[in-house]
C-alpha cells in the first residue's frame, strides 16, 4: 500500500473528485487545492462519505501567492493537475482566458514544485490535442495539432512537461490524455454537474432527463459514420481515476522509469457514437430523450478514439466498466436530481 501525500489541483471538480476516491482506495492521501469555480466542497464531502477518510482542501486559485504557502505547509510527494478550463467551444471565444489559466497557472504550479523540490507530476492532458489528419485508433504518437485554444493549451502544457524531463534536472512527469470521461461514481453521489452550461454530452443528458433542458443538440448527422454522428470513445469515470493510480505507481518505480517523458492514451480503444449513447441512456432511464439536429460544431473530429494499448503494455492499466455500466451510474447520479 502507498502512503504518500498527493496535491490534487481542480480535486473539487468532477474527475478530481472520484479521483480523490481511487486515491484513496490505493493508500494514498490526498489534498485539494481548488477555487471552487466550477467544483464543491460538497463533492470533497461526497468522496469522504464514501471513503470514509477525511480530505483536506484548500480554497486557492492556483495562479495566487497563497499557493507557496501551502506548499511549504504539507511537503507533497506527487502532485495531480486536474484544475484547467476544459470547455472547447468557451475557449475558441474566450482564449485569453484559457492561456492564462491553463498555462500560466500551470507554471505558477510548477515554479512552486521546483522552489520546493517536489518533481513528479501527472499531467491531466486530453485528445483534443490530436490532428485532424490523425487516423482511429490514435496512438500516443499520432499526429497533434489542436484545433482550439483549450487543446492548444493541453499541447503547450505537454512540451513544458517535456522540456522540463529534459534539462536533467530530476523532474517525473507523465501525462495522460483522457478521451470521453463520462459516467458517475456507482454510489450515484458524485458525477458530472457543472456550475456553468454544460457542453459535455452527459451533462447534457442529464439536464434533459431531469428536465433542465428541452432537447439535447446533436451537432452534426452528417458524418461518414454508422448513423452519421460523431464517433467518441466514453472511458468511465472511475476507469480513468484508476489510470491516475497507475501512473503514479509506474512513476514511483524509479527502476522502471527511464527518465523520459511519457505519455498515455486514457480510453477505453472502443468507438460509439453520440446517438449509440442517447438510445443506451433511452433504454436505462426509461425517459425521452428530444434531439435538435444542429450543423457540425466547430473543432469537433469526426471519429476519435484511442489505441489504449500503451498504457496497458507499461502502466498495466486497461478500462473495465462497460458502456453500460457507464450509463446506469450516470442515470444513479442523476435521479437525484428529480
Ligand atoms: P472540472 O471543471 O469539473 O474540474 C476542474 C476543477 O479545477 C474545478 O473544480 C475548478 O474549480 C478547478 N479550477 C479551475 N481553474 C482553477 C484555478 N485557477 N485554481 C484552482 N482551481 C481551479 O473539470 P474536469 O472535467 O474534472 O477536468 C479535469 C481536467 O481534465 C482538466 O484539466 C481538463 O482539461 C481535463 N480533461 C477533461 C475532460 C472532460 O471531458 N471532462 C477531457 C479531457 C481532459
Amino acid at each position: 500500500m502507498l502512503t504518500l501525500k498527493c496535491l490534487v489541483t481542480g480535486g473539487a471538480g468532477y474527475i478530481g473528485t472520484h479521483t480523490l476516491i481511487a486515491l484513496i482506495e490505493a493508500g494514498l492521501q490526498p489534498v485539494v487545492v481548488d477555487d471552487f469555480r466550477n467544483g464543491s466542497i460538497e463533492n470533497i464531502v461526497h468522496a469522504e462519505s464514501i471513503t470514509g477518510e477525511k480530505i483536506k482542501y484548500y480554497n486557492c486559485n492556483i495562479l495566487d501567492r497563497g499557493l507557496h504557502d501551502i506548499f511549504k505547509e504539507e511537503k507533497f510527494d506527487i502532485v495531480l493537475h486536474f484544475a484547467a478550463l476544459k470547455s472547447v467551444a468557451e475557449s475558441i471565444i474566450h482564449p485569453l482566458d484559457y492561456f492564462e489559466n491553463n498555462i500560466s497557472g500551470f507554471i505558477n504550479l510548477l515554479k512552486n514544485m521546483e522552489s520546493v523540490g517536489v518533481k513528479k507530476l501527472v499531467f491531466s492532458s486530453s485528445a483534443a490535442i490530436y490532428s485532424d489528419k490523425a487516423i482511429a485508433p490514435f496512438s500516443e504518437n499520432a499526429p497533434v495539432k489542436p484545433v482550439t485554444p483549450y487543446g492548444q493549451t493541453k499541447r503547450i502544457g505537454e512540451k513544458i512537461c517535456e522540456d522540463l524531463v529534459n534539462s536533467g534536472a530530476g523532474w517525473q512527469i507523465v501525462s495522460l490524455r483522457y478521451f470521453n470521461p463520462a459516467g458517475a461514481h456507482k454510489s450515484g453521489v458524485i458525477g458530472d454537474k457543472p456550475k456553468f452550461a454544460p457542453t459535455n454530452l452527459f451533462p447534457v443528458l442529464g439536464e434533459v432527463v431531469t428536465g433542465r433542458r428541452t432537447h439535447v443538440d446533436l451537432f452534426g448527422l452528417d458524418y461518414d459514420t454508422k448513423d452519421g454522428s460523431a464517433v467518441r470513445d466514453y472511458i468511465h469515470v472511475m476507469d480513468l481515476s484508476e489510470g491516475h493510480v497507475a501512473a503514479i505507481e509506474w512513476l514511483l518505480r524509479d527502476s522502471i522509469n527511464d527518465g523520459s517523458f511519457n505519455i498515455f492514451n486514457l480510453g477505453t480503444g472502443i468507438g460509439t457514437t453520440v446517438c449509440e449513447i442517447i438510445d443506451t441512456y433511452i433504454e436505462i432511464s426509461k425517459t425521452k430523450i428530444p434531439i435538435k439536429k444542429c450543423s457540425r460544431r466547430a473543432g469537433d473530429l469526426p471519429i476519435v478514439y484511442a489505441n489504449p494499448k500503451r498504457a496497458f503494455d507499461i502502466l498495466g492499466w486497461k478500462a473495465r466498466r462497460s458502456l453500460t455500466e457507464m450509463v446506469a451510474h450516470d442515470w444513479n447520479f442523476r435521479i437525484r436530481d428529480l
